[in-house]
């Protein structure tokens, strides 16, 4: 093979691999790789793991040095060189020496362009402020270290796996961490129903999660950063850390003359080769064709930058070396929790159109009897006809890599629900079960396809059919600890005795804690001629999508709520008598261990229980809500578990409000004008009278709380289009009735001016002022594309979890539409 010279420019990720594969391949070759920083082949993945001193030599970052390339791989390794330009005709590159400042050029036969992505930093006023940092390279880590020290706040800006890791990282160091996103999730590239656990153990640990929040402004304080955020608050922090995303760097390409991809990446063909010939592009600079939808995407990823360096390298030596497209895979860890991603998220089958079927499954990480299982929840998109597989996500704090690596490798192979029914894994108890969670998910759907059950999602629940019923088949004790609303209760055991309290005529959407119980309910209720359908996934999905109870616990009970983000242990007034361990047991296992322990104790006596159920953490805040038992404390435990600590109080029964004052939770879900004033009305009247009310807005209801004037919020088309055509706050809504085009409204109000009636307005401000506590349902607001900053002061989000147990402390419920 003839002797060539090869030009690198980019000496880590896909830089350094396409080095080491060209030496390979080539022993006569003159390798060049030039990189502007001071060090290669560094591992970046590994940077929030120094910071965070799970890593705690930094040296063990330097996976390879430019001596060990120099002496091994004999590449010309020239550090802090910057390549400042590229001239395809002389095929040549311009160079300058940090160093040194010299300027000279360098010839090349080939060219392998790996320059990575830049953080995106927006033009907010004060971004340039040397507090406001972002993680990219070695560099970047230092700095960060050095700005944190003596620090004890800093705050994240972005929830990606950057964000998320960096929040880990910074709780580790002890130092109080606000994580800001301006999405209504974190981890935006899955769906919201995976990512809500990881609000919850986001919160646990400590850190104070801005949802829907942006920030406007960075400058100078006391302590060292203020931030202006969209919410109307300031926040004092000493450091921030952009994580908001990357941006492929294209600069150098795109002076070159080198064509672009429609979404700003550097174009490049299945052998790695851009518009020119000579000149290969590798890793987060260039644009890839997402595997499931075809389509052309950014996928910043280690993986892909490390085979397509291979692959660039392989075909400059003639090796017929092709890249199959990108199908995302990823995992990131978030304290004990552990979420990961392949193929096709829900969102993206959606954007792209492409038709899919869903299913949820909450199998144990291994077998339960096991120590150490975790509940491992899986969500797998598949296509309606074929049953091939498009994408799966999970999360838990045991067996995501493993599963999510088998769902990987399905996709790529095209293997269908069927084939995940057949596939042999590996199985010991500590590791698995005989039958695997991917197996499982591959039952599960596979059954949905042969016609053995009907599915029915969340959505379908939310907006029932008139003719639909909800059938909870779930065990008494597992209701105490919260329900779907309008459900009637038949345990599965008793549902066979007790079919002459359904009806032929009602369609049964059926559920049961994670959809085992609930498809065994199906089948015998279709097999004795009834019409239903089983909730995917059951009651765990459905509390993940409408809403986390860690939410809703009262402020002191939440893990590092405490204004100063110190690790501040509160002690309670409690005999501790008794610890559980209910690791492993899925619900209802840890409540009804919960329970027994009670029953057995005296009043001021606690339990100290502790479980690997995610779920545990909302389900007990609700039933010692619904019980009158108090929770002293809910907090992380080592190994992904949760503990909980509860003292029995002797008044404790189903239904009895804690406080003991009454209670009142009404429903406003229209947007009329008189209707928000009846709203108002009777909860001003009721809280008077010495009520505790809360109002749950939702669906058009929540448009009385709009702010009037212009907000900035960011909207996509439709979401633009609907907050046009929706009523903007009190003063725009229509009367129900003789509106009019207003002429009816402008005669009521003239009519109340004059009776000396209060304007909505008034009584608005007087609820919030006599503690009346508005709620907007969050659901609602996604689905109208209602953002957090729009809404008046003053109001929570919640979702259903919420209202229920709302509902739970009430003696009366009004549904005001
Ligand atoms: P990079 O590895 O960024 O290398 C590009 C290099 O080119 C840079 O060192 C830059 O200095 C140099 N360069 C740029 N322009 C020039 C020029 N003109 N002249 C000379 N040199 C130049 N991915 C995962 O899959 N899993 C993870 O867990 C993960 N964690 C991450 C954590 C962090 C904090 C970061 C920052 C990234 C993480 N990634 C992760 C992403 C992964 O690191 C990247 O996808 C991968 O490094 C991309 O490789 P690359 O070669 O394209 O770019």
């Amino acid at each position: 093979m003839e002797a060539k010279k090869i030009v690198i420019i980019g000496g880590v990720a896909g830089g350094a691999s396409a080095a080491a594969r060209a030496r390979r391949l080539s022993e006569e070759t003159e390798i060049i790789l030039l990189e502007r920083g001071p060090y290669v082949s560094f591992a970046n993945c590994g940077l929030p793991y120094h910071i965070g001193g799970e890593i705690a030599d930094r040296d063990r970052l330097l996976v390879t040095t430019p001596e060990q390339l120099r002496t091994r791989f004999r590449i010309d390794v020239r550090t802090r060189n910057e390549v400042t330009a590229i001239d395809p005709e002389k095929k040549e590159v311009e160079i300058k020496n940090l160093e040194s400042g010299e300027v000279y050029r360098e010839s090349y036969d080939s060219l392998v362009l790996s320059p990575g992505a830049e953080p995106i930093r927006p033009p907010i006023p004060g971004i340039d402020n040397p507090n406001v940092l972002s993680l990219r390279n070695m560099e970047d880590m230092d700095r960060i270290i050095q700005a944190l020290d003596g620090k004890t706040h800093a705050a994240l800006i972005g929830g990606g796996y950057i964000g998320l890791e960096m929040a880990e990282a910074l709780r580790r160091r002890g130092v109080g961490t606000t994580l800001i996103e301006l999405a209504p999730q974190v981890m935006g590239p899955a769906d919201p129903e995976m990512v809500s656990i990881l609000h919850q153990e986001l919160t646990l640990n400590g850190v104070d999660l801005r949802l829907g929040t942006s920030v406007t402004g960075f400058s100078e304080s006391a302590k060292g950063l203020k931030l202006a955020l969209s919410s109307g608050e300031t926040l004092e922090t000493g450091v921030a850390i952009l994580a908001i995303g990357v941006r492929p760097e294209t600069a150098l390409a795109k002076a070159a003359g080198l064509e672009l991809g429609p979404r700003g990446g550097i174009k490049v063909n299945d052998r790695m080769q851009t518009s020119d010939e000579n000149i290969y592009a590798v890793g987060d600079a260039v644009e890839v064709i997402d595997f499931v939808t075809r389509q052309p995407a950014l996928i910043p990823l280690a993986g892909p930058a490390n085979r397509q360096g291979r692959i660039a390298a392989d075909n400059i030596f003639v090796r017929d070396s092709r890249y199959k497209d990108t199908q995302g895979t990823a995992i990131c860890k978030v304290f004990n929790l552990a979420i990961g991603m392949t193929g096709l998220s829900e969102k993206a089958a959606r954007r792209a159109g492409i038709a899919f079927e869903k299913i949820y499954v909450h199998p144990s990480s291994h077998a339960s009897y096991y120590p150490g299982s975790a509940s491992l929840s899986i969500k797998m998109l598949f296509d309606p006809q074929s049953g091939k597989v498009l994408g799966a996500q999970a999360v838990g704090a045991d067996g995501v890599d493993k599963r999510i690596d088998v769902f990987a490798v399905a996709i790529r192979a095209g293997l269908t629900v069927y084939d995940l029914e057949e596939l042999e894994l590996s199985y010991a108890p500590p590791f698995g079960s005989a039958k695997d969670p991917v197996n499982f998910a591959g039952f599960v759907a596979a059954n949905v396809l042969r016609g053995d059950v009907k599915l029915c999602q969340v959505e379908d629940i939310i907006n029932p059919a008139p003719h639909s019923k909800l059938l909870d088949v779930r065990t008494t004790e597992e209701v105490a600890a919260g329900t779907i609303p309008g459900s009637k209760n038949i345990p599965i055991d008793e549902l066979r005795d007790r079919l002459d309290e359904l009806s032929k005529e009602k369609e049964y959407l059926v559920f049961c804690r994670v959809g085992v119980r609930g498809y065994l309910a199906c089948r015998m209720l279709t097999q004795n001629g009834f019409n239903c359908r089983n909730l995917t996934g059951g009651y765990i999905t459905y509390q993940r999508t409408t809403g986390i109870s860690v939410d809703e616990m009262p402020e002191d009970h939440k893990p590092g709520s405490d204004s100063d983000y110190e690790d501040v242990k509160k002690e309670p007034t409690m005999k501790l008598v008794k610890t559980i361990n209910a690791c492993g047991q899925q619900c209802p296992g840890p409540i009804l261990q919960l329970k027994n322990a009670l029953d057995e104790l005296k009043e001021g006596e606690a339990v100290c229980i502790t479980a690997t159920d995610p779920g545990f953490v909302a389900d007990v805040p609700a039933w010692c809500n619904t019980t009158g038992h108090e929770l002293a404390s809910i907090e992380p435990a080592e190994k992904g578990a949760y503990r909980a600590t509860v003292i029995k109080r002797a008044h404790a029964a189903g239904g009895i409000p804690m406080s003991g004052k009454r209670a009142m939770t009404n429903v406003v879900f229209c947007n009329d004008f008189d209707k928000a004033m009846a709203a108002f009305i009777i909860a001003n009247g009721a809280v008077s009278a010495g009520y505790e009310v809360t109002l749950f807005f939702t669906f058009w209801g929540i448009n009385i709380l709009r702010k009037s004037g212009p907000v900035v919020a960011k909207k996509n088309l439709i979401e633009k289009m609907f907050g046009i055509m929706m009523p903007k706050g009190a003063n725009k809504l229509p009367l129900s009735k003789m509106n009019m085009a207003g002429m009816g409204l402008a005669m009521i109000k003239g009519i109340m001016k004059h009776k000396n009636v209060m304007t909505l307005q008034e009584l608005i401000a007087q609820a919030k002022f006599s503690g009346v506590k508005l709620v907007v349902c969050t659901m609602s607001m996604d689905l109208m594309g209602i953002k957090r900053e729009e809404l008046i002061d003053g109001v929570e989000e919640g979702g259903v979890a919420m209202y229920i147990d709302h509902l739970s402390r009430s003696g009366a419920n009004l549904f005001i539409s």
